[in-house]
């Protein structure tokens, strides 16, 4: 038995969750509205860009994307040319020796653009650019969402995508229960080109990736390749340096962007190769920005209002990104949304109890997650409890409740 008229999802953020969302609820012929705060000239030019590792989440796609997108995939990948066996797992290094401590175990890992996986994600979709939203309420059975602009629409469920200072979430549950937590953790995370010669020797140890955690201060440093624009010219290829370590933040004085670059070198000064030479050739002109650590301390079940708002990916569950699990995450979210809502259309269940179900396991995996990865975060940035740290002990694989055992 079919329900008499389609649920209409309003998805608010056009992140990679929100655009996996409307390409699922698209292609099982169900009606969406996207809704994305950034125009369409900043949407492509301002979020920042990053790297992500994709390993256990990657089952999730086929769920939402439709076939011919999904055999693009690739065009997702930082370096497209690499095939996604090309490794195994995640070296992690001395950062003083150079030595191999570990490889971390992860199910074909490989990593993706956040722009490219954007890009693609988004082919085919009708996304309604420049509307901020401000505010949520309940409207019968109907939910309405206020933009900043002055408009309004209605529809049948709000998909809160927007990302980890998610204005939904603050709709929600309130904007005391909905604030996030800051650890005190200090990143750099930014990208890089170099000279031809630099970009070869960079990638001499592993072409996908490295991870230094040094062991006079437990500072990470990550070095990953972010874009192969040519294989043939080293030149265009850009790459990704993301340094982090815990406590002692710069002071005011030099938390600015030469600060930042000046720290960045006395710190390379003595590192093993190649993050040494990666730090020490990064340009005078770059400008490094300072980002904190945040999860959601204070998540606990929410009023969906009768399945009319649900969270999902950053927004559910905001957490450190030392395990590369929030995207992985965050693609289970889109399927388990899209499956949802088609079992509502169907007539198989309520709004009010697919949405109860889909949040009470959402919360319950997040809420483990967010966890596990601040353990992460906290642990690996020393030395004497680096080898204690999830990381050692149960890889990237996807935490499941008996991992919380372990990373006590
Ligand atoms: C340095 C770093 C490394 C990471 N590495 C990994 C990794 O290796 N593996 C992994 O799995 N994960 C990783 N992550 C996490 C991953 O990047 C995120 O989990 C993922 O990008 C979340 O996507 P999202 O769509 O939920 O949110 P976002 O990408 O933040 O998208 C939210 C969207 O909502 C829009 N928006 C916000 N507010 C509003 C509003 N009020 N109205 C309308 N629109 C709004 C925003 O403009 C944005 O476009 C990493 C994160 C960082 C920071």
């Amino acid at each position: 038995m079919t329900s008499e008229r389609k649920i209409h999802t309003l998805i608010i953020g056009a992140g990679t969750t929100g655009l996996l969302i409307a390409q699922g609820l698209k292609y099982a012929g169900l009606p969406y509205s996207l809704f994305e705060q950034e125009t369409s000239q900043t949407y492509l030019t301002r979020p920042r860009e990053w790297g992500m590792t994709l390993h256990w989440g990657s089952s999730h796609i086929s769920r939402c994307l439709p076939p011919e997108l999904e055999a693009r995939m690739s065009e997702t990948y930082a370096d497209p040319t690499l095939s996604p066996d090309a490794v195994t797992g995640l070296p992690v290094y001395n950062g003083k020796t150079g030595e191999l401590i570990l490889e971390m175990k992860a199910e074909r890992p490989c990593r993706v653009s956040r722009r490219k996986m954007r890009s693609l994600f988004s082919e085919g979709l009708d996304v309604q650019y420049g509307k901020e939203v401000v505010g949520i309420v309940e409207e019968g059975e109907k939910v309405r969402v206020r933009f900043k602009d002055g408009s309004e629409v209605v529809g049948d469920v709000v998909a809160g995508c927007d990302g980890a200072r998610s204005r939904v979430r603050e709709c929600i549950v309130g904007e005391e229960r909905a604030r996030l937590t800051e650890v005190p953790l200090s990143i750099f995370n930014f990208t890089q080109r170099f000279s031809r010669e630099q970009a070869l020797y960079l990638r001499e140890k592993n072409p996908l990736f490295t991870k230094s955690i040094h062991p006079d201060h437990g500072t990470l440093f990550w070095l990953s390749i972010q874009d192969v624009p040519d294989p043939a010219k080293p030149e265009t290829w850009l790459f990704q340096l993301l340094i982090s370590w815990v406590d002692n933040p710069l002071p005011d004085s030099e938390n600015n962007y030469a600060g930042r670059l000046a720290y960045l070198r006395k710190l390379s000064e003595n590192w093993a190769e190649p993050w040494k030479s990666a730090g020490l050739w990064v340009k005078d002109d770059t400008k490094i920005p300072m980002d904190p650590g945040t999860y959601w301390e204070k998540a606990s079940r929410w009023d969906n209002r009768g399945g009319k708002m649900t969270l999902c990916g950053d927004a559910a569950h905001p957490m450190t990104p030392h395990r590369g699990q929030g995207l992985n995450n965050a693609l289970q979210d889109a399927s388990n949304f899209v499956s949802a809502i088609q079992d509502v259309d169907s007539g198989k269940r309520s709004l009010e109890e697919a949405v109860s179900e889909y949040d009470k396991e959402v919360l319950e995996r997040g809420v483990l997650e967010m966890q596990i990865s601040l353990k992460q975060t906290m642990l690996i940035h020393n030395w004497q409890t680096l080898m204690a740290s999830p990381m050692v002990k149960m890889g990237m694989h996807q935490a499941k409740k008996e991992d919380e055992d372990k990373v006590h």
